[in-house]
């Protein structure tokens, strides 16, 4: 294990076990510990702080409280990160960390440095349920919803290994977080709204509300919570104008059809605050990436305010689409344009090590069997 990463998780044989992480909790939550333990809540503001703020691995680290104390939070309680098994370095600079939680199973996260920006995409889930015909991750067979400690523990792991906690007039390497690892975010919806009160408080990890997007394949029914709970930015997988092509490539389009989908999007602004949809669109050759698809696109997204964001295909074996070709996706883009819609081309960022968008896949499938032998 690196020193980086010295905490309460021990894997394998586990002493925390049984123990409460305090990873996760929110003060409230914190508070109702210490009371039942027959302390005063005011304790519980040190313990956030602690957590949150100065990034504490162990409650050893809680030196302003108590011995004594201290020793009776361990009976108790953990501070317990996820496990780090793999770390791979992009030559781009992009990051990808394969975290390994208590049960086994495994989740990826992956850190992208921008000039003016660093930004975390953070996994929901571990694998998906919703087979996209053109991701990775719904390949992926064992599936399971990543726990608040787990989601926020990804984030904390961040700050630990990219720029420590206590900056000395540094700017922060870490600043927006986008839920586009693996995982569908709104077939979790409690769990990522707990985690994002949790990521924004100002008196914690103290993440900009606008600074973080949740990306949805399109569970239409979760939006409305969405938005009026959290103000999150909303990113939107469209992938298609139309239904048939939509359907064909993304199966949860049969239950939440573009009808269902555009008309709570056009009220999301309003719900949440929030001044535009970004909108994802995968470019497929040959499936969804003809001049006609960018008419009906403009279209249909027309009076939403929009930016369409275009995501060169990337493969991964046996990957049943290719790439349009650069220069139609040009094309796309000056379609959307003349409509006055703001079309960047994403960048592919580390493709070398599997981290850029729809390629990731932890191996969880494997342990999945072992673990049912
Ligand atoms: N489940 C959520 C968030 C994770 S996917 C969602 O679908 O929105 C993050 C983004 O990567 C989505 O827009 C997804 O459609 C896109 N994506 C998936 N596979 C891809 C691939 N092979 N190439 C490019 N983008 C892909
Ligand atoms: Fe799941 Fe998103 Fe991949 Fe679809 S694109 S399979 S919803 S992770």
């Amino acid at each position: 294990m690196s020193n980086k990463q010295l905490n309460d998780f021990m894997p394998g044989g586990n002493m925390t076990d049984n123990k409460k992480n305090f990873i996760g909790m929110d003060i409230e939550q914190i508070k109702q510990e210490m009371v039942m333990i027959g302390e005063k809540p005011f304790r519980a503001k040190q313990i956030y702080l602690w957590i949150y703020s100065k990034g504490a691995k162990s409650i050893d680290d809680m030196t302003d409280l108590s011995k004594s104390l201290r020793e009776k939070l361990h009976r108790n309680y953990c501070v317990s990160r996820p496990y780090i098994t793999n770390h791979q370095v992009s030559k781009d600079g992009t990051q990808k960390w394969l975290l390994k939680y208590k049960d086994g199973n495994e989740a990826e996260m992956v850190f992208i440095p921008e000039y003016d920006r660093g930004t975390l995409c953070v996994s929901s889930q571990v694998g998906c349920t919703l087979t996209c015909k053109f991701c990775h991750t719904g390949t992926q067979k064992l599936v399971r919803n990543l726990e608040i400690s787990e989601i926020t523990g990804q984030v904390i792991i961040a700050r630990d290994m990219l720029e420590g906690w206590q900056l000395n007039g540094e700017k922060r390497k870490l600043t927006n977080i986008v839920f586009m690892g693996m995982g569908e975010p709104l077939y979790n919806t409690d769990n990522i709204i707990s985690s994002l009160k949790i990521l924004t408080d100002k008196n914690g990890i103290a993440i900009s509300k606008r600074k973080i997007t949740v990306s949805t394949s399109g569970v239409a029914d979760q939006l409305e919570r969405l938005g009026s709970e959290t103000n999150a930015s909303l990113a939107i997988s469209l992938h298609a104008p139309d239904d048939e092509t939509r359907t064909k490539i993304m199966p949860i389009n049969k239950k939440y059809n573009l009808d269902i989908l555009m008309d709570i999007c056009r009220k999301y602004p309003e719900i949440s605050n929030t001044n535009r949809i970004t909108w994802e669109y995968v470019m497929l050759k040959g499936v969804n990436d003809t001049n006609e698809h960018a008419k009906l696109l403009a279209k249909l997204i027309k009076g939403i305010p929009s930016k369409v964001n275009l995501i060169p295909f990337n493969p991964w074996d046996n990957s049943p689409y290719e790439c349009s070709e650069p220069e139609q996706i040009q094309n796309f883009a000056k379609i959307l344009l003349k409509n006055k819609i703001p079309a960047p081309i994403r960048k592919t960022r580390g493709e070398d090590i599997m981290a850029a968008c729809g390629q990731l896949k932890s191996e969880s499938e494997r342990i999945g069997k072992w673990q049912k032998k």
